[in-house]
């Protein structure tokens, strides 16, 4: 499998126009082949083909004839997201993926090693990107901060996983986890992601556990709605990271469309109508959202819902004038969650790889902005803070491209 170091100064070339093979649903092949006047197992042999953790090009195929390679070779690509580089951390336990899409957009996933702990079997847990960038704007956010590129086609979404799935296979392992916390607002790109979740789910497809699959959102809320008329495919992490509307409107842009209540209100008939608990994330940031009011107002604001707080230390991302909360003050954080009866877990070090790893190696690459552009950031971030803190509301616009 070509595992490249990418570099970043080569021109875009055009989106390859073939859709990838594992983003269609099983119609669209089978069509295909009854097209060509062809059998319909034929559509069954590329779909193992495509989900048997091995093959990597149409070429490889081989329970199909060279002719119809060719033609399927000529229609479609088997992957969208070859083109990789992967750096480890963690002492291995850590493999960051840089994909490099057709047409030059730079995508990341995770792939985290945890392994086997007194009764627990050891995990695998891929952190994926849905978009190229992020239209939603977080501060504290690697991704948040280079803009929105494009929404992933459902191909480059069940790729990365794809490709995950063949690295463990190589060594005997299987990914056991998904969580759909890498680059982007996957409510934003919906129909794809819901498609790549049926690809991943689907037991003659990829074959993963609904509870294995976790969708987090920033709190798009017709978004949260859709995925509860739809049943329980998965489930939902709602990205909170604070209570109260004037600080939360600086933190997650897209509160100015979407209040905190409606976003809450709207995880609740989740949990309600599913039966699966929400969980909400909190990235904890020192001095900002971490006082003994914040912790109040989530604690208020959650007390007696079916629902877990996962605190995340902010992991440093350049160009905010922020570090993580300090340990202690995050464990008075949760003690204040806990006397309300809202359970809560401090994720130290591996959360912060599930949270923020994803958008800091595209983030990079992108180069660093000016000096003059970073202290205007920082500038305005300490102004929109302070702001907040006084309980004022902001009166910046919703994010272009989110909320129509
Ligand atoms: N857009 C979606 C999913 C991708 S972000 C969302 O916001 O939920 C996945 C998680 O990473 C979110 O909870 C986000 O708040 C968190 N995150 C982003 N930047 C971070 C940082 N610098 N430190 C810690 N967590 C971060
Ligand atoms: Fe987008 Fe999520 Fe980052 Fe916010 S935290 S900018 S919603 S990817």
């Amino acid at each position: 499998m070509p595992v490249l170091p990418i570099v970043p100064d080569q021109a875009a070339p055009a989106r390859d126009p073939r859709p990838g093979l594992a983003g269609l649903g099983g119609g669209e092949l089978a069509a295909w082949f009854a097209e060509r006047g062809e059998p319909a197992y034929r559509a069954r042999q590329v779909s193992d083909a495509v989900w048997d953790r091995a093959t990597t090009a149409v070429e490889d195929i081989r329970t199909l004839p060279a002719a119809l390679r060719a033609a399927l070779d000529a229609a479609f690509r088997l992957d969208t997201v070859g083109d990789t580089e992967l750096r480890l951390s963690d002492g291995g336990l850590t493999e960051k993926g840089l994909h490099r899409l057709s047409d030059g957009a730079l995508v990341e996933s995770v792939l985290m090693h945890y392994p086997a702990r007194g009764g627990q079997r050891e995990r695998h847990t891929l952190c994926i990107s849905s978009q190229a960038g992020c239209a939603v704007g977080c501060p504290f956010c690697a991704t948040g901060e280079l803009g929105f590129g494009r929404d992933l086609e459902t191909a480059e979404i069940v790729d990365q996983v794809r490709h995950a799935a063949r690295r463990l296979a190589a060594d005997g392992r299987r990914l056991t986890n998904v969580v759909f916390m890498g680059m982007g607002e996957p409510l934003l790109n919906l129909d794809r992601v819901l498609a790549a979740v049926d690809a991943l789910n689907d037991p003659r497809r990829f074959g993963l556990g609904a509870r294995h699959i976790t969708v987090s959102t920033s709190g798009v809320v017709p978004g949260i709605r859709r995925l509860t008329a739809l049943g329980p495919p998965f489930t939902l992490a709602v990205s909170l990271h604070a209570a109260r509307d004037p600080l939360r409107d600086v933190l997650v842009p897209l509160n100015r469309r979407w209040p905190v209540a409606e976003v809450v209100e709207a995880a609740r008939e989740h949990a309600a109508a599913t039966g699966r608990r929400v969980t909400y994330e909190a990235t904890m940031i020192g001095g900002i959202n971490d006082t003994e009011t914040d912790a109040r107002a989530m604690a208020d604001l959650l007390r007696g819902d079916h629902a877990h707080v996962n605190l995340i230390p902010m992991n440093p991302v350049a160009h905010t004038p922020w570090t993580a909360s300090p340990d202690e003050v995050i464990e008075r954080f949760a003690a204040i969650l806990g006397e309300a009866g809202v359970t809560a877990t401090i994720r130290r070090n591996r959360g912060q790889e599930i949270g923020a790893a994803c958008g800091q190696l595209a983030a990079e690459r992108a180069g660093e902005p000016a000096p003059a552009v970073v202290a205007r950031r920082r500038a305005r971030l300490v102004d929109e803070s302070a702001h907040a803190l006084r309980g004022e509301r902001s009166d910046e616009p919703v994010p272009a491209g989110v909320g129509e």
